[in-house]
């Protein structure tokens, strides 16, 4: 089926912006850094699943589902976003989140609550191990239970990142002098977003480089992200028809940023979270978008970019995480 069999039901308000960032361009003495804007979907303060879950949601509704569940971490930005759209669409939401509860219910968690997402802590694990049992509970009670995957990462949540790379170009030619982008730079972490940038890129015939930072460190004992990614890209391509056969070397991963491991905050995430906010007056994330940023100035120091070339900084969200880590921050 091709990308445009598949319906959406609006969730965010797009285009996002893209801009220059002027200011922190000039102080890195590098390219010129432009910033997409994905922390401003619209929804419950934004980021990049809105995007996703403007196709799963319209899938669940398509599909008569009156309930939805994903997973997440405590902080995850996807599980605040689903529980908004959802509570916008008038679904349950339940979101089967790792850890424990915290005394004091912070960042994501608290708009979570607001948007009366109904909380099953799952302990160590927080990538949905435990939502067959779920389900089955749900069934068992007469309701039908829509799984948005980890992260609204499967080939339906990558629609939304395909059509973004086409939004993305109608804004560059809309530029005066016109605008490319030598490298497309983003947090990759469940990959759709990863994926439908990929594919987007495919399908407009793009020229960028599309370069992930990876966020997360390779569960042992199972297959890398970058394989599963590949996996993913493979799979779309096939469901909607797109004429895609880069193989997995094509893929441009970065393993260098991932520090201590998911969530922990080093000097790289605290200095360009400074750097931005200082510069721009904006906000980067502790988890994704701190550390993408990062990795990014730290390419633009070992002069990876050409100085006379324009990079774009995928922003993917976050924000609201920021409170949760007021003690790494400060
Ligand atoms: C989920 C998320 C990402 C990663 O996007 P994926 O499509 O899961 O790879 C990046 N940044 C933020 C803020 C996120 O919430």
């Amino acid at each position: 089926m091709s990308i445009n069999a598949i319906d959406k039901i609006e969730l965010g308000v797009f285009p996002t912006p893209l801009h220059k960032l002027t200011r922190l361009s000039a102080h890195l003495g590098g390219p010129q850094i432009y910033i997409k804007r994905d922390d401003l979907t619209g929804l419950a303060l934004g980021g990049n699943k809105t995007r996703k879950l403007e196709y799963l949601l319209a899938d669940a509704l398509a599909t008569g589902c009156d309930c939805v569940i994903t997973a997440g971490a405590a902080q995850s930005n996807h599980c605040r976003q689903t529980a908004a759209g959802a509570a916008k669409l008038g679904l349950t939401c339940h979101l089967v989140l790792g850890g424990q509860a915290p005394d004091v219910a912070n960042g994501n968690l608290l708009l979570d609550h607001l948007f009366a997402a109904r909380i099953h802590w799952s302990g160590e694990k927080r990538k949905g191990e435990d939502i067959p049992a779920l389900v089955k509970q749900l069934r068992a009670q007469g309701k039908k239970p829509y799984v948005v995957p980890y992260g609204g990462s499967n080939t339906i949540g990558a629609l939304g990142f395909v059509h973004a790379y086409s939004e993305l170009m109608m804004q560059c030619a809309s530029f005066a002098q016109g605008l490319e982008f030598s490298d497309i730079v983003f947090a990759s972490s469940s990959g759709a977003t990863h994926c439908g940038l990929v594919l987007g890129k495919q399908i407009n015939n793009g020229k960028s480089n599309i370069i992930g930072i990876n966020i997360d460190k390779d569960e042992q004992g199972k297959d890398t992200y970058k394989s599963q990614l590949q996996r993913l890209i493979g799979r779309s391509a096939s469901q909607f028809a797109i004429d895609y056969s880069g193989s997995i070397e094509d893929l441009h991963l970065v393993d260098d940023y991932i520090g201590q491991g998911y969530g922990v905050v080093g000097s790289l995430e605290r200095e360009a979270i400074a750097l931005c906010a200082q510069y721009e007056g904006i906000l980067l994330d502790p988890v994704y978008t701190g550390r993408a940023m990062g990795g990014l100035i730290d390419m633009i120091r070992r002069k990876q970019f050409k100085a006379d070339s324009n990079v774009l900084f995928w922003h993917t969200g976050g924000a609201p995480a920021i409170f949760a880590y007021a003690d790494t921050l400060q």
